[in-house]
């Protein structure tokens, strides 16, 4: 039996684990050494049977804990060449750390994790999809500008995938942010809008992954109501339902000590 546990989500700060009973890995470390370590523990959970901590990119909302963690508890770093490049550069990483670069995928106890690029602008961004023992599959897909064939792949591949939706676009278009923060967002290398979410959602299902959670949602270009409806919109157009053809939700920003056992 796997889980993943949703710890932190959004543009405040994002982190995943990912194991089974005792053991497994974190994705992201986005926010203070000390909020991860409380809201692990509020999970039954203890950095010090992380394996690894894998970083999808070096935005500050995935990797803000990382220095602190990784030489608190020794904890091996996994990322891309270009990730950890960056990381180092910007000294959130020093060449002291345990630091590994993944190039396609890696075996790490009793899980294979695998490297799926990201079109997003950071040095070489990427997520992850984690199998387990049993053949199960979990993806964290966030941080997408655009949905490419390879995170397409990689979620038609699971069984269970945290999707990013992490704005209305016209939420987005009449807020408060300045011009070129929008043009950012919403260009390729930006983040995934709940529109361009839903409409990948029904192929998804179709093809097996039934069990979706939407994540890295914006506090100020989004609330979790849109999201959600913008997304069963999509899936109810296409005869699909909620419950009883697929299982939606939405990541919560902080965690609510819930585990997705997959
Ligand atoms: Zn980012
Ligand atoms: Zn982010």
């Amino acid at each position: 039996m796997a889980k993943v546990v949703p710890l932190f989500s959004g543009s405040k700060g994002n982190s995943y684990y990912i194991g089974s009973s005792g053991k497994g890995i974190i994705i992201d470390a986005g926010r203070s050494c000390k909020q991860i370590e409380n809201a692990m523990s509020i999970n039954g959970l203890d950095m010090r049977n992380i394996e690894a901590i894998f970083i999808t990119h070096e935005h500050t909302d995935h990797c803000s804990a990382l220095k602190v963690l990784a030489s608190r508890y020794e904890t091996p770093v996994f990322a891309s060449k270009g990730t950890l490049r960056e990381l180092e550069r910007t000294e959130k990483l020093s060449n002291r750390f345990k630091t590994n670069v993944i190039e396609n995928e890696i075996a790490l106890s009793d899980m294979l994790i695998k490297r799926i690029n990201t079109s997003h602008d950071a040095a070489e961004s990427c997520c992850y999809q984690v199998t387990t023992a049993d053949d199960k599959k979990a993806i964290i897909a966030t941080d997408l500008g655009i949905m490419t064939d390879e995170v397409r792949n990689g979620i038609i591949t699971s069984d269970f995938a945290v999707i990013e939706s992490n704005h209305d676009i016209e939420l987005l278009k009449n807020g408060i942010y300045p011009y070129y923060l929008k043009n950012r967002i919403l260009s390729n290398k930006g983040h995934l809008s709940n529109e361009s979410c839903a409409k990948e959602l029904p192929e998804f299902v179709k093809n097996g992954t039934l069990r979706i959670m939407l994540g890295h949602l914006s506090r100020e270009n989004n609330t979790p109501e849109l999201a959600l409806t913008t997304a069963l919109n999509a899936l109810n157009s296409c005869n699909m339902k909620r419950n009883v053809d697929f299982i939606l939700e939405v990541v919560s920003e902080e965690t609510n000590g819930k585990a997705v056992i997959f």
